[in-house]
């Protein structure tokens, strides 16, 4: 019976753990130096461990069996969001270390393969899941050359920072990986509510996001009757209240939506607001985020207007945004607000892959990998080329 060792695996995890620990949290952002920190201390431990380690020219951390495949591969990441739980990532990380390591002691299983990945940017600082997508053999030049961080930090600056841009990238060998594990700490408290320790991922949800920009007339607070005002921060909670109801005849059990972030612009007591930004982002398995008209149909109201998505020109995924946000306008003006919408900044198909978040098995990457290519020629005849790869780009601060 295979041993793995408890008090090793919990005093790597307490270790890792202090890299950009923060409060009850972690603070350890893509190629940040802590970051970067936290790798190297990583590779050390995969190559006590008797792994051959290397951190690619990605960022991702690589441990691979000295042994002949075929081989298990099992990963996480260890990269946070701008505060992240302690075992968010670096769980699944170190089960596969400590895996790896008790299988190496055990006389019967020694010359088992099991290959450990930490993959770079699973949480999005620059661009979401670029380690994976890189290591199942995606192209990802494009998001190295124009990706930037929350500071604007371009992702090229940030690996030649790191030391890595002239790095190798690691890639899937698909003679040697027959399977992917990641363990995962479980984000929603169900299985804690259901008295279970553990549970099986069955399925990878699709992520949307939109960034809704409502404009309306900036005025004095105190002077403006309400009759004529246009207070575009009104229009947009209003928006808010209107999805919800929407989005709940369709919803099932898995189905998420957020409101992440709103502004209001000037954004002060005494202002009526003139302008208004709202981020909202759904998750679901099937009906909205792999449909997103099946959203729109739920209220006759939001698809008085038809998209242009037929249309072919370099200007298509801008005029789809643009009428997002007429329909969105129409069913605001219904409730008797004057503000309205002009424009969405974002229409961001991800192409992405997870329940909370990661990859769950070798097999899905490549299911992942053929929808990507389904949704991407999809998206391309939509709205032309770049537009997807610029829906991707802006798409990157989903949770993990
Ligand atoms: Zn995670």
């Amino acid at each position: 019976m295979l041993k793995i060792n408890p008090e090793r695996l919990l005093s790597d995890l307490k270790h890792l753990r202090t890299f950009g620990a923060t409060g009850p949290g972690v603070v350890r952002l893509s190629l940040s130096p802590v970051d970067m920190a936290a790798r190297r201390w990583l590779a050390g431990r995969m190559n006590d461990a008797g792994l051959s380690a290397s951190i690619d020219g990605v960022g991702t951390v690589f441990g691979r069996s000295r042994n002949a495949g075929p081989a298990l591969l099992i990963g996480s990441h260890t990269d946070t969001q701008p505060t992240g739980g302690w075992l968010d990532g670096a769980l699944g990380v170190i089960y596969g270390l400590e895996i790896a390591r008790a299988l190496a002691e055990c006389e019967e299983t020694r010359h088992f393969a099991v290959d450990i990945a930490s993959w770079i940017d699973e949480e999005g600082t620059f661009s979401g899941f670029l380690g994976s997508r890189s290591f199942v053999g995606e192209n990802v030049d494009e998001a190295v050359r124009s990706a930037r961080n929350r500071e604007g930090v371009p992702l090229a600056n940030a690996l030649k920072q790191a030391g890595l841009a002239e790095a190798a990238r690691v890639r899937i060998d698909k003679t040697r990986h027959k399977a992917y594990l990641e363990p995962h700490i479980e984000q929603g408290g169900r299985l804690e509510a259901n008295g279970k320790s553990i549970g099986v991922v069955t399925t990878i949800v699709g992520i949307r996001e939109l960034k809704l920009h409502f404009t309306g007339q900036r005025n004095h607070a105190g002077t403006t009757p309400m009759s004529i005002r246009r207070d575009a921060g009104a229009a947009l909670v209003a928006f808010i209240a209107r999805v919800d109801e929407a989005f709940r005849q369709l919803a099932d059990a898995d189905t998420v939506w957020t409101v992440g972030r709103i502004e209001l612009d000037p954004g002060s007591f005494s202002v009526v607001p003139g302008a208004a930004d709202l981020y909202l982002q759904f998750r679901d398995a099937s009906a909205l985020a792999r449909d997103g008209s099946r959203a729109r149909r739920a209220d006759p109201r939001l698809q008085r207007r038809r998209p242009c998505e037929r249309r072919h020109d370099g200007q298509r995924a801008a005029r789809r945004a643009r009428d997002d946000g007429r329909r969105v306008a129409d069913a605001s003006r219904e409730r008797g607000r004057s503000a309205r919408v002009r424009s969405v900044g974002t229409h961001a198909e991800r192409r992405v892959t997870r329940c909370a978040g990661h990859r769950a098995s070798h097999a899905r990457v490549h299911a992942i990998r053929a929808e990507h290519r389904r949704r991407q020629s999809r998206f391309h005849r939509r709205y032309g080329r770049g537009a997807y790869r610029a829906g991707l780009r802006s798409g990157g601060e989903g949770g993990g």
